[in-house]
């Protein structure tokens, strides 16, 4: 009886120091020190105990406090105890074992003691196991449930620190979609402090914080559906937003009325051509257009325009460039062609309208034009060769219109 006795002691006492050495566990500490407080507080209430024995367990129980405090106190600072600490805590081990040894005095008092451990343990007290039996079976739920209790509170730390990163990002896509989540700040304040070495309390919180996540995980889904209809919204939009971009720049290049090019677009197209190939422009105008204008009308002019606009179409090459620069003026480049070709083509064209039937409505128009053609030469820029072709034109007129005239 008396060795196992001194058994227990000897095993409470192996388990302060493995407390202390790993002080990271504090919460391993505390709650083996609050189930023992509770063994003690359990055994005070036990009616078989003597007053004296009362009178122990009552000091017992203050030391124990103590004990847990002075412990609990220097883990916080994480350093090691003092000469005189270490004094006072084996003081306070050995005061522990003569009340121990106490109660020892009263088989039954001890025995439930040990039961009620065993019980708290949620191992069945079996009242005729022999005591030693009873003693080691103890300590070894007790080493176990430490070991497994610190586990679980390390994985839990574990799990919860990875949760809250999670949780910045759902409340960040939330507060994009102007989405409020209470709910879900509540679980990360929750989170963000240490749980409760009370398993209850700690179980409590973590099921507040888990209803938190479950609330916040059927807004993330509805968010994620606005946040994907506002995506698509957006890209239809930026799509519309290209394509009109893209007719505007086209329709900034295009001349209304014939659907030609015009003056923006010949320049671009002049600079895109390689500057060691021959180019021609021919310059065409029309032969007394305002008499067109006066005697048909405005809109028939306008008819005229378009019409000769697919004759110069129809009558060059597709690498070929034909722009309207305004009014009756119109201009073809022939790129990689000489001035004779370029003659030969603008004869042709001189020819072919007069010779087509322009009509607007009921009538029948004659339309003649002058023309005139360069070639540019090296040494000159493509603005001074159209203004040499501009120059034939005005020969063209001068010489009885209706005809081509090819500049020097
Ligand atoms: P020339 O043989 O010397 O070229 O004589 P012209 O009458 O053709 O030349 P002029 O410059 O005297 O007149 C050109 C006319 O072209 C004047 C203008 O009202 C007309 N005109 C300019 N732009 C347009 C247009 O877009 N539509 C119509 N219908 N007429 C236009
Ligand atoms: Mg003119
Ligand atoms: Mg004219």
């Amino acid at each position: 009886m008396q060795r196992h006795l001194e058994q227990i002691l000897e095993d409470m006492d192996v388990l302060r120091p493995f407390a202390l050495q790993n002080q990271e566990n504090n919460a391993e500490l505390r709650s083996t020190m609050r189930r023992i407080i509770q063994h003690i507080e359990h055994l005070q209430r036990t009616p078989s105990i003597s007053p004296a024995h009362h009178h122990s367990i009552v000091a017992l129980l203050a030391q124990l406090l103590d004990l847990e405090h002075g412990i609990l106190l220097k883990a916080q600072q994480n350093t090691e105890l003092s000469e005189q600490e270490q004094q006072q805590l084996q003081t306070h081990v050995r005061e522990r074992q003569k009340m121990l040894q106490a109660i020892q005095q009263d088989w039954s008092a001890l025995q439930t003691f040990l039961n009620n451990c065993q019980d708290l343990l949620g191992k069945t007290p079996t009242t005729n196991d022999d005591l030693g039996q009873q003693v080691r079976s103890l300590e070894k739920c007790l080493r176990e449930h430490l070991h497994q209790d610190g586990q679980l509170r390390t994985e839990l730390n574990q799990f919860i620190n990875a949760l809250q990163g999670s949780i910045g990002s759902v409340l960040h896509v939330l507060d994009e979609v102007g989405e409020d989540a209470p709910e879900l700040k509540q679980t990360q304040s929750i989170l963000q402090h240490d749980l409760p070495d009370d398993p209850i309390a700690a179980k409590a919180l973590l099921q507040q914080a888990r209803e938190g996540l479950v609330q916040a995980g059927n807004k993330l889904n509805t968010a994620s559906q606005t946040m994907r209809d506002n995506m698509q919204q957006q890209v239809s939009q930026m799509t519309d937003l290209s394509n009109k971009l893209e007719e505007a720049e086209h329709a900034a290049r295009k001349d209304p009325l014939t659907g030609l090019a015009n003056r923006r677009k010949l320049a671009e197209f002049l600079s895109s051509l390689a500057d060691d190939i021959s180019i021609s422009f021919v310059m065409i105008d029309i032969d007394h257009f305002k008499k067109i204008n006066d005697r048909y009308g405005h809109d028939a002019g306008d008819d005229i325009l378009s019409e000769l606009a697919s004759v110069l179409n129809d009558s060059t090459r597709s690498s070929d460039m034909v722009a309207r620069l305004g009014g009756e003026e119109f201009c073809i480049i022939l790129p990689e062609a000489e001035l004779k070709q370029a003659g030969i083509l603008a004869a042709n064209l001189c020819q072919a309208v007069s010779l087509h039937r322009f009509t607007s409505g009921a009538h029948h128009i004659d339309v003649n034009i002058s023309l005139g053609v360069s070639q540019k030469k090296d040494s000159e820029t493509s603005t001074s060769s159209l203004k040499r072709a501009d120059q034939a034109l005005y020969q063209s007129k001068k010489d009885g219109r209706n005809r081509v005239t090819l500049a020097k």
